[in-house]
């Protein structure tokens, strides 16, 4: 756990120095859970969000995309019930005036459970030849006694969500005896409901019904244009509307860097279909979207499922995707049926009709929804997580270095190639480099470099993650042949140089991922 930390930190302070991710405003000591990208940051953004709407939109002919204002009608919010359900439980600790969500609290003790009956596990693990991890937590007293504990726990917390029962959640607290991470006291006010949306004023005038809000979810923009795309792109059920956007929430807690942040991005899809075929959709769209993230190489022990307890008051079934983050398994998104709950709440708020002609049934009806919803800047960080590498390898003088090198998917890299004269103060050599940068450029993202020995540039090249460095030496002048150093296996190619364009378009672009779904 130390050393996953240590990770985590490592990561937070890596994505500084090189340009990734800087805290907002940082010169005014920056603001709570706000992020700003730098420039290699932008670069993977755009290139996680490229992915993400490539395989949506162009991978299917019954998916389009919209982009939808943040700002929307107040009572969109009134319909989906954001207005008066999009809540937090919160208390605050009264010895360290901390403020927390009650029911992340009572999740963390229950995470510590199951680190208990797992760290059992291990042991026993250790102590016995073929032994079967499943058979023992189905049998092992005190390992079954923890998993009990936490089911238990699970399903009275889950009662308490569903029916707001505020003081049961302060009960639960109180017996199991949750003390302040902070000051370790256990002086806790009441549960109160904090609603997560920010509001402001539209117009000159701050009256009452000028009250607007950030939009919390991509998801209503999609919702209230339903008919527009339907009729506009002449789609028959089932289809879908992609959506790639900013999100705001009024996070009570606000920790763990990108993970959870005051103003995000989601990108979300919106599945329209019959009622009563949404089981199958949801099966489908779960087994998708799982395949998504592993066609950029995250191995299956860092992904799983984790079914909702407590389903949103909009719907009837609903699963996460969980990454397994330096700080444990979370969720990376979301799969929801969602039902005909919002646009049936829009048609009655608006007394517009949102009903679909089905020609095959013969019948009008409102659609169900199944959703897929992932946060870009979660896909950012579990990108990141699993990019960083510490490595040791011998330097120029054959001493043990460590190597810091980001292996991010190389069609996702910010910069996939750099173009390195051997050394600087030879024109030719630069000149040729210049020439060779000049053209490849035109093809994908470059970079040309010529600043201190060339072992210096790889490694700066290695803290950004570039996959490919070509680099141009005297040989060159004669061959027109350059070497292509590769980024993870440190192997390095002599090819002519009217080839290099074609073998690392090759190995960067999207649709080396797209092949894979
Ligand atoms: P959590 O339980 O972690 O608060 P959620 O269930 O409220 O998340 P959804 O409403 O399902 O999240 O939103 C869909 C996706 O948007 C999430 O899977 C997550 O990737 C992303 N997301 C939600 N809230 C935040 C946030 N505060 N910061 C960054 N990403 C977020």
């Amino acid at each position: 756990m130390a050393n996953q930390e240590d990770l985590f930190k490592k990561i937070i302070s890596h994505s500084k120095e090189y340009g990734y991710i800087f805290p907002s405003s940082e010169i005014y000591d920056g603001l709570s859970a706000v992020y700003d990208y730098g420039p290699y940051g932008v670069e993977l953004k755009n290139n996680i969000k490229q992915y993400w709407w490539k395989a949506m939109t162009q991978m299917h002919d019954n998916i389009v995309g919209i982009d939808a204002a943040i700002f929307m009608h107040p009572k969109t919010w009134k319909a989906s019930g954001h207005v008066d359900a999009f809540n937090d439980p919160m208390i605050d600790n009264k010895d360290s005036k901390k403020r927390y969500r009650a029911d992340v609290l009572i999740e963390g003790y229950m995470d510590k459970l199951e680190d208990k009956a797992n760290k059992e596990i291990e042991k026993a693990a250790k102590r016995f030849e073929n032994f079967d991890a499943e058979m023992y937590r189905s049998t092992n007293p005190r390992v079954l006694e923890y998993d009990n504990r936490r089911k238990e726990i699970a399903q009275r917390l889950a009662t308490a969500m569903t029916n707001a029962d505020l003081a049961d959640m302060k009960a639960i607290i109180e017996e199991l005896e949750i003390a302040c991470p902070e000051s370790g006291s256990r002086n806790w006010t009441e549960v109160r409901q904090f609603n997560l949306m920010f509001s402001t004023q539209i117009g000159a005038l701050a009256a009452e019904d000028s009250t607007i809000y950030l939009r919390p979810e991509t998801a209503q923009g999609i919702f209230v244009n339903f008919l527009n795309v339907q009729k506009t792109t002449r789609q028959k059920l089932p289809f879908g509307i992609a959506q790639i956007g900013k999100a705001f929430r009024n996070e009570i807690v606000a920790r763990q860097f990108i993970f959870r942040m005051r103003e995000f991005e989601q990108m979300e899809m919106q599945f329209f279909i019959a009622p009563g075929t949404e089981m199958d959709w949801y099966r489908h769209w779960k087994e998708k979207r799982m395949k998504w993230h592993l066609s950029l190489g995250t191995p299956e022990s860092m992904l799983r499922f984790h079914d909702h307890e407590n389903l949103a008051h909009y719907a009837n079934a609903a699963v996460d995707i969980q990454f397994n983050f330096p700080f444990g398994f979370k969720e990376l998104e979301g799969i929801h049926s969602r039902t005909d709950f919002d646009l049936k709440q829009h048609q009655e708020l608006s007394g517009k009709k949102l009903m679909y002609f089905d020609p095959e049934q013969n019948a009008s009806y409102i659609p169900y929804v199944v959703e897929t919803s992932v946060g870009c800047d979660r896909m950012f960080l579990s990108v990141m997580s699993q990019a960083y590498t510490e490595e040791s390898v011998p330097d120029a003088k054959g001493e043990d270095a460590t190597r810091i090198v980001l292996k991010i998917p190389a069609p996702l890299a910010p910069v996939k190639c750099a173009i390195l004269p051997l050394v600087k103060n030879k024109e030719e050599l630069t000149t040729k480099a210049r020439e060779i940068y000049h053209q490849l450029k035109m093809s994908f993202e470059c970079q040309y470099d010529d600043k201190d020995a060339i072992g210096r540039r790889y490694r700066r090249q290695d803290a950004i993650g570039t996959p490919f460095c070509v680099t141009v030496d005297f040989e060159t002048l004669e061959d027109n042949q350059v070497t292509i150093r590769d980024r993870d296996t440190l192997l390095q190619e002599r090819v002519s140089i009217d080839k290099v364009a074609a073998i690392i378009s090759e190995k960067t672009d999207l649709k080396s991922l797209l092949l894979k779904l």
